[in-house]
């Protein structure tokens, strides 16, 4: 009787076993395939941030940006810079790409696009705002493009490698 149960305690624990090896082995093949399609997904990006571009109002830099962020779930959010009268109060284009995103119930993500007319990175401030969203800032990738074939680009952590955290 004992030997049965200690037989049978054997089975499941290398059961249980299998299955854990057999789910981290499937989310390491998802992510190999899911990195391979961010690769093909990268002029996408850009395109859709190009697009974006196109709406910007920046009437007093005339430094137009369009922005695209992917969130972990597959979907791409867009926006531009919007300047105001009362400078202070114009924001970038980064953050109202994120901002559309988390206010549409998105909360983690992958990557972000910048169309500028010169090769830039986000400024401290989105840097700052994206931190807090981005649970993976190793693998975050920021790519950059100023239209000319030039792209930049960066992981999060290179460019902000120690956000504000907590207080
Ligand atoms: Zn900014």
């Amino acid at each position: 009787m004992l030997s049965n149960i200690y037989h049978l305690a054997i089975q499941w624990c290398s059961f249980i076993l299998l299955r854990l090896f057999l789910l981290e082995k499937n989310s390491q093949l998802l992510y190999a395939f899911y990195k391979m399609d961010l690769l093909e997904n990268r002029s996408k990006l850009l395109s859709i941030a190009k697009e974006a571009q196109g709406n910007s109002f920046a009437p007093y830099s005339d430094f137009t940006v369009g922005a695209a962020i992917l969130t972990r779930n597959g979907k791409i959010f867009s926006g531009c810079n919007i300047e105001n009268v009362s400078f202070g109060l114009t924001i970038c284009a980064e953050r109202v790409a994120l901002f559309k995103a988390v206010s549409e119930g998105e909360k983690d993500f992958l990557a972000l696009a910048i169309y500028a007319p010169k090769l830039v990175t986000p400024c401290g401030a989105c840097l700052q705002v994206l931190s807090q969203f981005v649970s993976a800032p190793d693998e975050f990738i920021v790519i950059s493009s100023d239209g000319t074939g030039r792209i930049g680009e960066w992981t999060l952590s290179q460019l902000f490698p120690f956000p504000f955290t907590s207080f």
